[in-house]
């Protein structure tokens, strides 16, 4: 195992602390410095950088963040056994990690963070995964407080990120994810790295915002891609229903096809859909 510092090792931590690990946060820990050390780096270059951490957990990202030469991190952690190992980290590195115990659901990062911008760096508790990447991509204004993000995700939902127009996988993830970032998979995670093993592969992603998307409402966005993918199977002239009676109107103004199925529409042709939707609400007000 690489010695990243002079702090104990995880298992050790874990042991210690009583950090058995619970399904119900999410917890699946990664105990290999040498692993935790190659995500960490995903992210460089860390000098001068704050890096966000949700769910460090017994700290085996955090030590790598800080060992590689993170300003500073700002980690968020929702279970409370956590926070003693946590605080032997932060003695060991003197002013240069903050825990926040609380839930990232909730927490204002942009607020504890006040102007700084920041990088979010995590290996992510899988339940709230979606919910978090999309709250932090529907951020308002943009370009948001992260500079970038390198995230682990199932692999399957990773793949779900980065999808293209034609597949199975390309949907609401895929076309909110691609609007305003580049997104990539840098590597996958085999189960066995965890403590618990997971059932599925993971993926390393990385997500770059774009400085300047395509202009749209990102709430309209989403209430248009919610609408056109959940019932993908149908055409866009019937599965646009669900925004209004008769979607013809939006569906020819956004240039589109109406026997087009959700699958096939770009991100631009979303894009289109979501001010064509925003421009006619105007028109109602
Ligand atoms: N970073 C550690 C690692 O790589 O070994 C732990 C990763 S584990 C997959 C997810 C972590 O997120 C756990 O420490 C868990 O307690 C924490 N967590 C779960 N739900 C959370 C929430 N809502 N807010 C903040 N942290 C949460």
């Amino acid at each position: 195992m690489a010695q990243i510092d002079d702090l104990p090792p995880l298992r050790d931590v874990i042991r210690r602390h009583g950090l058995s690990a619970k399904k119900s946060l999410g917890q699946n820990f990664l105990l290999d410095l040498n692993l935790t050390t190659r995500i960490a780096r995903a992210a460089e270059p860390l000098e001068n950088v704050t890096a966000v951490e949700i769910g460090p957990g017994p700290g085996g990202l955090t030590r790598a963040l800080l060992a590689l030469g993170a300003r500073r991190v700002v980690a968020v952690e929702r279970d409370e056994r956590a926070l003693a190992a946590l605080a032997e980290i932060a003695a060991r590195y003197p002013g240069r990690l903050d825990v926040i115990a609380g839930d990232a659901l909730t927490v204002d990062l942009q607020e504890a963070l006040g102007p700084e911008r920041a990088r979010i760096v995590a290996n992510l508790p899988y339940n709230i995964a979606t919910a978090l990447l999309v709250n932090w991509l529907t951020i308002e204004p943009w370009p948001p407080w992260y500079d970038s993000m390198v995230l682990m995700f199932q692999r399957e939902v990773a793949e779900r990120i980065v999808a293209r127009p034609g597949g199975k996988s390309y949907g609401r993830l895929a076309v909110l994810a691609g609007w305003r970032t580049e997104a990539k998979i840098l590597f996958d995670v085999a189960p066995s790295a965890f403590v618990p093993p997971p059932k599925v592969t993971s993926s390393v992603v990385r997500l770059t915002p774009r400085p300047v998307p395509l202009p749209c409402d990102s709430k309209v966005l989403q209430r248009v891609t919610e609408a056109a993918f959940g019932q993908r199977r149908k055409m866009l002239r019937q599965s646009l229903k669900s925004l209004q009676a008769d979607p013809l109107p939006l569906i020819e103004a956004a240039g589109l096809t109406p026997t087009a199925r959700a699958e096939e529409i770009t991100i631009e042709g979303f894009v289109n859909l979501a001010r064509a939707v925003a421009a006619q609400q105007q028109l109602k007000v």
